[in-house]
């Protein structure tokens, strides 16, 4: 866009330039050759008032020495009859009824005429003409040409390699901006503002950029502490009322009383797992979920929950396979309890009645891989790569079925925190959630202050 601009500019200055001096060229022609003409018109007075042809020819052939640019020259009568002529040896012969008379002075492509009055007023006696070749304004018009030719392609080379020697630093900059919104959006981290000394756009956009992100991260830990709060807040009543009506379902025995209590008790239940969750989620932003690590079964581990989810969801038919011989691993035995339910929950959730939903490990030299497969409603290929972000729920399903969207995001800190992997495929029906754990401690199971920015495979 550069290069073009200034192209389009150096034509257009380049064309006024060349039309004025052509222009200026042309004023200063046709003032030389009319006081020639009127040298000549003053000279010639005398020999049309004594009819001496010779001596008005002899005035004109001094021409060829005085202006030899003037190809023809004629002295008329005032009947308009020729009194004398001059042509200039070896000029080429032109149509001389194309000769302006009636004008002063009149320009075509290669000639110049003026003409001037011989005496004046009453006394009028004749015309003098000139016709005069412009052989040096095509030459001058040429070269001029040229010039502007070799200027304006220096030019252009000379702003190419300006604008190229400039582009990468203006394309670094605002690609580096793309990357960091990209990222920014990929992983919620509001922490790292983008340096920047420039005092171009570029910058101002940078610091807009600084600024928004700056505001975003207030807002982003006001909601993280106000969801803190509340579910705090909330759970301390929550549990005394669970208290009571575990108590009363065991106390009470008449129907449909007990009947109550029990669906009580099952809303109690999920209000719980929900508030668990915020309050996990709000761990989770500050930094304070806490790892447990032990040596525990899998295997046991993963027969212990299908046996509970099979009771809690006896339309769905849950499989284990693969065999694990009392492997054990270190681990948070109850945070890894908390995935594996929350991945058969989905698995249940998004899938219609009577269908299977297969658990099933497998065991390497380094690592213990756990995989959920169901066979249910799927997960679009476009948002597979979301579904792990916060509150993040895909459109099919936010609409029929329940759910906060921080089941995957609780499970993909909590196996990122064990060192180990987390991401989901798609099936021909369905969906396989996969997680890998380390067969080994590793020094580092440690919380992750900041989980985004750990190795998320998706
Ligand atoms: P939710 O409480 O909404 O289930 P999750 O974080 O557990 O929250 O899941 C996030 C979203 O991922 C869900 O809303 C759903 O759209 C999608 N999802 C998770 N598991 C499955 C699954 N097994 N099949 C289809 N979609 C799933």
């Amino acid at each position: 866009m550069q290069v073009f601009t200034s192209v389009i500019v150096l034509v257009i200055f380049f064309l006024a330039y060349i039309f004025t001096d052509i222009r200026d060229y042309k004023e200063r022609k046709v003032k030389s050759m009319i006081s020639i003409a009127h040298v000549i018109s003053t000279n010639a007075e005398s020999t049309i008032d004594f009819h001496d042809n010779d001596a008005a020819a002899k005035i004109l052939s001094e021409l060829k020495n005085t202006a030899p640019e003037i190809v023809r020259a004629d002295i008329l009568d005032k009947n308009g009859k020729f009194f004398a002529t001059y042509a200039k040896p070896g000029a080429a012969k032109f149509d001389t009824s194309l000769i302006p008379y009636n004008k002063k002075n009149y320009f075509t492509d290669k000639f110049l005429f003026v003409s001037d009055d011989i005496g004046s007023g009453n006394d009028m006696k004749g015309k003098v003409l000139l016709a005069v070749e412009l052989t040096e304004l095509g030459a001058i018009k040429k070269s001029k040409f040229e010039i502007a030719a070799v200027l304006i392609i220096a030019a252009v080379c000379i702003s190419f390699l300006i604008s190229l020697s400039v582009q990468p630093y203006i394309s670094k900059r605002l690609l580096y901006l793309v990357n960091t919104i990209i990222q920014v959006r990929k992983t919620g981290n509001y922490n790292n503002p983008l340096a920047d000394n420039g005092k171009d756009e570029i910058s101002t956009l940078i610091k807009a950029f600084n600024r928004l992100m700056e505001e975003v991260k207030e807002s982003e830990k006001r909601k993280d502490e106000f969801i803190g709060i509340a579910s705090h807040e909330l759970k301390t009543p929550l549990t005394s009322i669970k208290g009571y009506l575990d108590l009363l379902y065991v106390l009470e025995d008449k129907e449909p009383n007990h009947q109550c209590v029990q669906k009580a008790l099952e809303s109690t239940h999920k209000l719980m797992k929900l508030i668990k969750d915020l309050l996990d989620v709000s761990k989770i932003q500050s930094g304070q979920l806490q790892l447990n690590i032990t040596e525990f079964k899998m295997e046991e581990l993963i027969e212990e929950t299908i046996s509970s989810f099979q009771m809690l969801s006896p339309v769905h038919e849950i499989i284990k396979e693969g065999n694990l011989h009392n492997l054990a691993i270190p681990g948070d035995r109850q945070k890894i309890e908390q995935v594996l339910i929350n991945l058969l929950s989905n698995a249940v959730k998004y899938s219609p009645p009577d269908t299977k939903v297969i658990v099933s490990a497998r065991q390497t030299d380094a690592e213990l891989t756990i995989q959920v497969r169901d066979f249910g409603i799927g997960i679009p290929a476009d948002e597979i790569a979301d579904i792990f972000e916060r509150f993040y729920r895909t459109k099919g399903s936010s609409v029929h079925i329940a759910g906060l969207g921080l089941g995957l995001y609780i499970c993909r800190d909590i196996i990122l925190n064990h060192k180990g992997k987390i991401w989901v495929e798609r099936e021909a029906k369905g969906s396989s959630f996969y997680f890998t754990l380390p067969l080994k401690t590793s020094p580092s199971i440690i919380r992750t202050k900041n989980i985004e920015n750990a190795g998320l495979i998706i």
